[in-house]
């Protein structure tokens, strides 16, 4: 007989598994028993709509043997079971779990010990077991075989007899060493406490022949179920605990993080459904990609009917995981058919309420959390602003944060709006790359200075998501660097008018000067600043820089003005060079130019030619 060999992804967990150190080795038992439960689940989904299979749920169960003198743990379902091809697929390649447990670990290169919380699947047997032993029998075929692997050599497939159909599973425990004592799992009362702890709501009887004393003192064996077997979602949620909750979290959600928040509810009404939905404390390694795919799972009546109902969770909730249970959605239902069933729009609208409101009340009532949240799942609901052109405005409007000016904290638009100043009807904000580069830019000095807050955007989506918002509550949002925005008084405005007027000649000669601007105009928003730049139009800064790495071939550009403190002693210079010495003023523009781009936090464009200019006017 050949031995195969695992795939090389497969080997590395299963080194990792092999040679695993830590102290959670007790969750294999929560994986072999999910996956029993699982192939009990799809060979009761196939009785209740498959006319020919008859079968009673009552037949369906899953019992666990433990044997002293052999040192076998055994594990035996009644599910749909493999056939040899499904044996060679599904045990000789790393399933799905175990590869993007794989992932993340390298991802974090965190060490192994998150194999504890994280659903490792069928491969974590080998934490315990120094060979494994499958026998298996599809459910409507009359040929079982027999899966035997120890790990690190391999496995081979053979024939072998199997009275009825499922799966049996034998591990044969790993030798006690002076450090590692396997027998505990041995014991009755020790299996009995890990199958209690992880999967209490498995929803078929988990058995074992529990041996008691009876009244003579005598030991009595008989089978009996352990588990409670009613499925969380199914409780009160008042009788549920948080270990309870995230142990089911980490089991059917593979993250080793315990959830930021769980939302249990039980609902009546025209339509009913229970669910259980969790709030992830980080975003998967794959979320922000193609492959990310969202859904909740979906049952009926307690039976899995589709694992990811991407209609019940809008895209900018994608990554809220879990599950509903109702009994109004018919159990034969198609994916096609199911887009229009109006109870299952009713649901997703209902959940979708109660997500935001979770949401909402976290920024008020756990600050801290709500924060992470933001960091993990931030970039997601800025897109569904922008993504989307304001479709979503007003579910999203107020989970959105932006860093403020005040303390570099973040605040929602609510916070921000509350603290506006007398008078002041418009939202300012900055952006740029860093919070650092922002707080630094000469336009936002005299906000501060007027003691305004300025939001400070420095995410690549945070302008545009502005953008697609327009207003808040009415109040329009403004950039404090273009021109539109002004603090000053009329007074204020009219001597300024009459000071860019005056100097029109010599502004438009120094527009001359410099090719990249649109136009050249005195300022009195600077303090101590020599100049700045701004913009006018729609196009900022910031939105040029992402516009243009965008791939659609087309070049951006914002218009720029430069803008100069009229109380700087170089006003007078620039006055004096325009009089007496118009070719040295060709070169002071240049120079002013390149020097505004500098302290915007931009790049010069064509350094050799601002560093000679500076020469030339030193060796002067
Ligand atoms: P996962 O359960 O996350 O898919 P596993 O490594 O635990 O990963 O299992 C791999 C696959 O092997 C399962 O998806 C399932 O198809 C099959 N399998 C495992 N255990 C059983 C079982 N008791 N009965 C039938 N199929 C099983």
């Amino acid at each position: 007989m050949k031995k195969k060999q695992f795939k090389t992804e497969s080997k590395k967990i299963l080194d990792m598994m092999i040679n695993s150190v830590y102290s959670n080795r007790e969750i294999f038992l929560r994986e072999l028993i999910s996956n029993a439960s699982d192939a009990i689940d799809k060979l009761y989904y196939k009785s209740l709509t498959d006319n020919s299979v008859k079968l009673d749920k009552d037949d369906f169960k899953i019992k666990i043997d433990l044997n002293k003198d052999n040192r076998t743990i055994v594990i035996t379902d009644n599910g749909i079971g493999m056939t040899e091809e499904e044996l060679d697929n599904n045990l000789g390649i790393i399933a799905k779990s175990g590869s993007s447990l794989f992932k993340e670990i390298n991802d974090k290169h965190e060490d192994i010990n998150i194999i504890g919380q994280f659903g490792v699947g069928f491969y974590s047997a080998f934490m315990i077991a120094k060979e494994i032993k499958v026998i298996s029998k599809a459910f409507g075929s009359n040929e079982a075989f027999s899966w035997v692997s120890n790990g690190a050599d391999g496995y081979s497939i053979e024939k072998t007899d199997k009275e009825s159909f499922g799966t049996e599973i034998t591990l044969y425990l790993k030798d006690n060493t002076d450090t590692d004592n396997y027998d505990e799992f041995l014991e009755q009362n020790r299996i009995m406490g890990i199958i209690r702890k992880y999967s209490d709501y498995i929803k078929y009887p988990i058995n074992m022949d529990i041996t008691k004393k009876d009244d003579d003192d005598k030991d009595v064996t008989s089978e009996e179920t352990v588990n409670s077997m009613i499925p969380i979602w199914k409780r009160n949620a008042s009788d549920v605990n948080d270990e309870e909750y995230n142990n089911y979290y980490s089991d059917k959600f593979f993250d080793y993080e315990t959830p930021i928040k769980v939302l249990h509810n039980k609902v009546e009404g025209q339509v009913s459904y229970n669910s259980l939905l969790f709030i992830p404390s980080h975003a998967p390694y794959d979320y922000y990609t193609k492959e990310y795919e969202k859904g909740l799972q979906l049952y009926t009546n307690g039976v899995l009917i589709m694992d990811k109902c991407s209609d019940l969770l809008p895209d900018y909730f994608s990554f809220v995981k879990g599950l509903v249970d109702t009994e109004d959605i018919s159990l034969n239902i198609s994916r096609e058919m199911l887009q229009q069933d109006r109870s299952l729009k009713v649901i997703a609208k209902s959940l979708e309420g109660k997500i935001k409101s979770a949401l909402e009340n976290m920024i008020t009532e756990d600050r801290d959390k709500y924060e992470k949240f933001f960091d993990a799942f931030g970039m997601q609901l800025k897109y569904g602003v922008y993504g989307f052109y304001g479709m979503n405005n007003e579910a999203l409007k107020d989970l959105l944060m932006f860093y403020s000016s005040k303390d570099k904290k973040r605040v929602t638009l609510k916070e921000y709006v509350e603290n506006m100043k007398d008078g002041q009807d418009k939202i300012y904000y900055a952006s740029g790359e860093s919070l650092d580069r922002i707080d630094m830019l000469p336009s936002v000095e005299r906000f501060k200075d007027k003691d305004y807050e300025v939001l400070y955007l420095c995410d690549y989506v945070d302008e545009f998501t502005i953008q697609a918002l327009m207003d808040y509550e009415g109040k329009k949002f403004a950039n404090v660097s273009s021109e539109s925005t002004d603090l000053d008084t009329e007074e204020e405005k009219e001597e300024l008018k009459k000071v860019n007027e005056n100097a029109k000649d010599l502004l438009s000669f120094m527009n001359d000067s410099i090719d990249e601007v649109k136009s050249v105009r005195f300022t009195n928003k600077l303090k101590n600043h020599p100049v700045c730049l701004s913009t006018e139009g729609a196009i900022s800064f910031e939105m040029e820089k992402v516009l243009n790495q965008m791939p659609t071939g087309e070049t951006y550009k914002a218009d720029i003005v430069l803008e100069i403190n009229e109380n700087h002693p170089i006003a007078d210079k620039i006055r004096d060079l325009y009089e007496n010495d118009k070719d040295a003023l060709i070169n002071y523009s240049k120079i002013l130019y390149n020097q505004a781009r500098l302290i915007e936090g931009l790049s010069v464009e064509n350094p050799t030619e601002l560093t000679n200019l500076i020469c030339d006017m030193l060796s002067k």
